[in-house]
């Protein structure tokens, strides 16, 4: 048997100013490659490791020409998706392959194409029209017909955060390693409601979206082969932005409308459930200071800048939160993180453990949303010098490298900050432990994240208190000027369906 296994994965928020050139995928300067891809992904709990995994059982001969895997950010530069799309399709060209895996993200947009994924899927079949196709997507996919149409098999993540990128591919890959050996047929059906939950209230530890998961895990005792639930992501002026389902059954198309109209239903009674409320800056940084500190043997109150999360096309470089916690005097915080490549260039040059002034973050213009954030200057002594690379802890991304650049910390003497080079969600513990930091030492972590920070903290943290800044996953969806998205669709329009 001889598969086809490749990773292209970019979540777009079309409202951000930061590029996304070919340099941004992979965990240095482009994407990995054949041998070099197998070696990183091997062994992981990524969909790519999933897929190696089943390979590897199967005795399949593997080709992995491309690992392409960029953090969210403005649409994909059409010589980067050229370039990706290319190889892929170079090596479909070449043919000989019994299945095709795919691990793309379903949020993709280019400078071109509103669908990135549906638009790779389509040249494919064009090129080959019969080789099955499993993909696996993040449950933040904003549907296109071409992404189903032009697949076998689809499965989605359940959870967010994404603890289950490995169990998602291995759940895509196995349908179509069945479909191959006729033990099964699958067959799909799609579709979506016009609405856009909220991300701070799609967790799938949180009521609705917990429920809703459940509801899709259940299915598969109900005769669906794979069924997928996906919120979407609101933060892309695409047609197709919003919540989505797909069902996939073993030959009975009736059952899989059934269950996606089901689901899609469910879905969309609970929207009001989906709906976000927003709480000033100073108000909740007063009641941060009101909460009481922790006590041995617990964790830190978290912080969280959610608008400006870089896993979510944030620029991580607005100083909003950082300020404010700094004027009102909160003691014993670490901050996670602000970007600011030149301020730590500054700070390495002036060395360890020597005193500086570094005016940091606010340096990369927002033109999509209102208000400007200014850089902050902080005053502090140079604590670490780091190359910024570690491997997760996991549960997300157990194993996986992951480079924030070089890394410096800058200590205030109450506030502990954390400058980077390269964009990384704190979404794992060992972002901290990495730059030196004990997180469970502190009073305060300031995070900027949305969901995914609980993959890793979440079950450390003593409490959360949720702090509106500034940035452009901003959790104020009435500073995004959406044109392209359907309407009427909810909240924006509250729509009757
Ligand atoms: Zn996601």
């Amino acid at each position: 048997m001889r598969l086809l296994i490749a990773m292209m994965k970019h979540e777009t928020n079309t409202f951000s100013p930061v590029p996304t050139p070919l340099a941004r995928f992979g965990h240095g300067p482009g994407p990995l490659y054949g041998e070099a891809a197998i070696n990183a992904y091997r062994g992981t709990g990524s969909g790519l490791g999933a897929y190696l995994d089943l390979a590897e059982r199967k005795g399949a001969e593997v080709l992995l020409p491309i690992a392409a895997g960029a953090s969210p950010s403005r649409p994909v530069e059409d010589a980067a998706y050229e370039h990706i799309a290319g190889i892929i399709c170079d090596a479909v060209a070449k043919g000989g392959f019994d299945g095709i895996l795919l691990d793309l993200h379903g949020a993709m947009v280019t400078e071109s194409f509103e669908d990135g994924e549906g638009e790779l899927l389509r040249r494919i079949r064009a090129l080959d029209p019969t080789t099955p196709i499993a993909v696996a997507y993040d449950m933040h996919a904003n549907l296109y017909p071409a992404m189903i149409e032009n697949a076998t098999v689809v499965a989605g993540y359940r959870t967010y955060p994404h603890i289950d990128t490995y169990d998602t591919a291995h759940r895509a890959g196995e349908i179509l390693l069945a479909s191959l050996r006729g033990a099964v047929r699958p067959v799909m059906a799609w579709g979506n409601v016009p609405m856009l939950p909220h991300v701070m209230r799609q967790g799938s530890d949180d009521h609705p979206n917990r429920e809703l998961q459940a509801r899709v895990a259940a299915m598969s005792t109900e005769g669906a082969l794979a069924a997928s639930l996906f919120t979407g992501f609101p933060h892309a002026d695409i047609a197709n932005a919003g919540l989505s389902a797909v069902v996939v059954t073993d030959g009975d198309q009736a059952l899989a409308e059934r269950l996606r109209d089901e689901l899609l239903d469910r879905a969309w009674g609970e929207r009001e459930a989906f709906l976000y409320r927003l709480e000033p800056l100073e108000q909740s940084l007063a009641r941060a200071k009101a909460l009481d500190p922790p006590q041995p043997g617990e964790g830190p109150i978290v912080l969280l800048d959610h608008y400006d999360n870089c896993a979510s096309g944030g620029t991580m470089d607005t100083t909003a939160v950082l300020a404010a916690i700094l004027r009102a005097g909160l003691d014993n915080v670490a901050a996670f993180a602000i970007y600011d490549p030149a301020a730590v260039q500054q700070a390495i040059a002036a060395g360890i453990g020597s005193e500086i002034a570094l005016a940091i973050g606010g340096k990369m213009a927002m033109p999509q949303i209102p208000g400007e954030s200014r850089p902050v200057t902080v005053t502090g002594t140079v604590n670490t010098i780091s190359s910024g690379r570690f491997r997760n802890k996991g549960p997300m991304g157990r194993g996986v490298l992951t480079d924030m650049g070089p890394s410096v910390v800058i200590d205030t003497g109450k506030v502990e900050i954390a400058l980077i080079s390269r964009h990384v969600e704190p979404s794992d513990l060992n972002c901290f432990y990495a730059l030196g930091i004990d997180p469970m030492q502190k009073r305060f972590l300031m995070l900027k994240s949305r969901i995914h920070w609980r993959a890793g903290l979440g079950n450390v943290a003593k409490s959360v208190v949720e702090c509106a800044g500034m940035g452009v996953c901003t959790s104020d969806y009435s500073q995004l000027s959406f044109k392209n998205v359907r309407r009427p669709i909810y909240p924006l329009d509250l729509p009757n369906r």
